[in-house]
C-alpha cells in the first residue's frame, strides 16, 4: 500500500490502536437496493446489519464533531458511511465536508459508497480534501450482479434487474477512474455472497487493480433480517479464506477492518459508548439557536415588510439586534439560478452566521436544504420588526403563513421566478 496515509486507522494496521474515526450519520438515504439489505436499518456495506442509526444534518453534525472532539482526542478520520448512500443525497454530504473542513481542516476526510452517483462529484470532492473513498463492488459481471441489486435509482430513472446492474457498474467503473485521477486512495470492499459471487470476487479484484484500486476488503456477508437474501448462510472459514487468497494475488487486501456502523466513533473495534446518546441529543437540536450566529436575513422588496418568495430575491437584507434595536447591516446578494439544488447550499454558506431567514415563500426543497445549513426558516408576511422581534426575543408572530398558504415552487423551475 504505497500512497496509503499513515494515519487512516482503516488503511494503515499500526495506526488502528492509535488513532480513531468517528462516522457521521447525514446520509439518510440510498439510491439502490442491495438484497442483503433491509433499509430500516445502516448501510450493510460498512457496517454492522442490524443497526439504525440517529440522522444528523449537516449542521448538527458539525455541532456534535466539535463536542466529541473534546472526549476523543485521537479523531485522525472523519468519515460518512450512512446510515443509506451519501450520494443519494450528495448535497447533504458535501455540506457536512464543507462545514467540518472549516474546523476541523487537518483531518483525514474519507467515504463509503455504493459509487451509483460519485462520478458527477469527483471535483468537489477533491476540492473539499477527501481523501479516501470506499465502493462496494460485488461483481463486474452484470448476469451476476442482476442477482445482488434488483433496482438501482439514477435520477427520477428506476432501472431493474440486468439494466440496474449495467447502470451501475458503469458508474462505479467511472468514478473509480475519475478519483483515482484526483489522486485519492479507493478501497474496494466485495461482501462475499455464498453461491452469488464467491468464485466471482477474484475477478473483481483483477478489474478495479487495473483500474487503479489500491486496496480490497472481503467481507462476509451478514444479511439483514427482511432482505432478499435474509435466508442466505454466512460464508464459511475455508470459503473466507480461499477469496481472500486468490484476491491478494491481484491487490492488496485489507485484513484487520471491523465491521462498524454508521455513526461509529473510536478506535476500531472499541466504538465509544457515550457517542450513541450524544448524536441522539444533537439530533433533536433546533435550527437557528446557535449564539455564533447573530444575524438574521430578510426576503424584502423595500426594507418594511417581509414580502419577497425566496426564489425572487435578487438580495437579503440582513439585521441584528442592538441597545438601541434592530439594526439594519447590509445587503447581501443571493446566488443566481441554474445550478439545482446547490444554489441553496450556496444560500446556506451566504448565510452561515444567520440564525434565521423571514420570507414570504419558499419551496420545499430550499427549505429543507437551508434548515439544514442550521438556519431557521419562517415563512410570514408583514412587518420586517415583528418577525424580527419573533426570532430575536422569541415574542409570537401574528402573521405566520400557514404551511400550504402558498405552493411556492409548483410552477417554477429555478428562472428566477420562483425556487425549484
Ligand atoms: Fe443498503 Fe447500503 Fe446497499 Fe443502500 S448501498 S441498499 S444502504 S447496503
Ligand atoms: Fe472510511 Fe470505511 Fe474506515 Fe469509515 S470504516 S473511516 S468510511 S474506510
Amino acid at each position: 500500500m504505497n500512497d496509503i496515509k499513515p494515519l487512516h486507522p482503516c488503511f494503515d494496521k499500526e495506526s488502528s490502536h492509535k488513532h480513531a474515526r468517528v462516522h457521521l450519520p447525514v446520509a439518510p438515504k440510498c439510491n439502490i437496493q442491495c438484497n442483503y439489505c433491509n433499509r430500516k436499518y445502516d448501510c450493510v456495506n460498512e457496517s454492522r446489519p442490524g443497526v439504525t442509526s440517529a440522522v444528523l444534518a449537516p449542521f448538527q453534525a458539525v455541532t456534535y464533531l466539535k463536542a466529541l472532539h473534546h472526549q476523543l482526542k485521537n479523531i485522525s478520520v472523519i468519515g460518512i458511511a450512512g446510515p443509506g448512500d451519501p450520494f443519494a443525497t450528495p448535497e447533504l454530504t458535501l455540506e457536512t465536508l464543507r462545514l467540518v473542513k472549516e474546523t476541523f481542516p487537518d483531518k483525514i476526510f474519507c467515504l463509503s459508497s455504493n459509487g451509483l452517483n460519485v462520478a458527477p462529484y469527483v471535483n468537489e470532492l477533491a476540492e473539499l480534501g477527501v481523501s479516501h473513498v470506499t465502493f462496494t463492488i460485488n461483481a463486474i459481471d452484470p448476469a451476476i450482479s442482476q442477482i445482488i441489486y434488483p433496482w438501482v435509482r439514477r435520477g427520477k430513472v428506476v432501472y431493474r434487474k440486468l439494466q440496474a446492474a449495467i447502470v451501475l457498474l458503469e458508474q462505479q467503473m467511472k468514478a473509480l477512474v475519475l478519483l483515482k485521477e484526483k489522486g485519492i486512495t479507493v478501497k474496494v470492499n466485495s461482501i462475499i455472497l455464498p453461491g452469488v459471487n464467491d468464485r466471482h470476487i477474484p475477478e473483481v479484484a483483477r478489474m478495479v487493480k487495473s483500474l487503479g484500486a489500491d486496496v480490497m476488503n472481503c467481507i462476509p456477508v451478514v444479511a439483514s433480517a427482511g432482505s432478499g437474501f435474509e435466508k442466505m448462510d454466512e460464508p464459511d472459514a475455508t470459503m473466507i479464506f480461499r477469496t481472500r487468497a486468490l484476491v491478494k494475488e491481484h491487490i492488496d487486501i485489507m485484513t484487520h477492518c471491523a465491521r462498524c456502523w454508521a455513526e461509529a466513533a473510536g478506535l476500531l473495534g472499541q466504538d465509544m459508548e457515550s457517542a450513541y446518546g450524544m448524536l441522539q441529543e444533537y439530533a433533536g437540536m433546533v435550527p437557528g439557536n446557535s449564539t455564533d450566529r447573530p444575524y438574521v436575513a430578510v426576503a424584502t422588496h423595500e426594507g418594511l415588510l417581509v414580502n419577497q418568495h425566496l426564489g425572487e430575491a435578487g438580495s437579503l437584507s440582513i439585521y441584528r439586534q442592538t441597545h438601541n434595536g434592530f439594526k439594519w447591516i447590509e445587503h447581501r446578494d443571493t446566488p443566481k439560478p441554474g445550478t439545482g439544488d446547490f444554489r441553496w447550499m450556496e444560500m446556506g454558506n451566504l448565510l452561515s452566521d444567520c440564525r434565521a431567514l423571514l420570507v414570504s415563500g419558499v419551496g420545499n426543497k430550499p427549505l429543507e436544504i437551508i434548515q439544514n445549513s442550521g438556519i431557521r426558516v419562517i415563512q410570514m408576511t408583514g412587518l420586517i420588526d415583528e418577525g424580527l422581534e419573533a426570532v430575536f426575543e422569541n415574542k409570537p408572530l401574528r402573521t405566520v403563513k400557514k404551511p400550504d398558504a402558498f405552493k411556492c415552487g409548483d410552477t417554477c423551475r429555478g428562472n428566477a421566478q420562483g425556487c425549484a
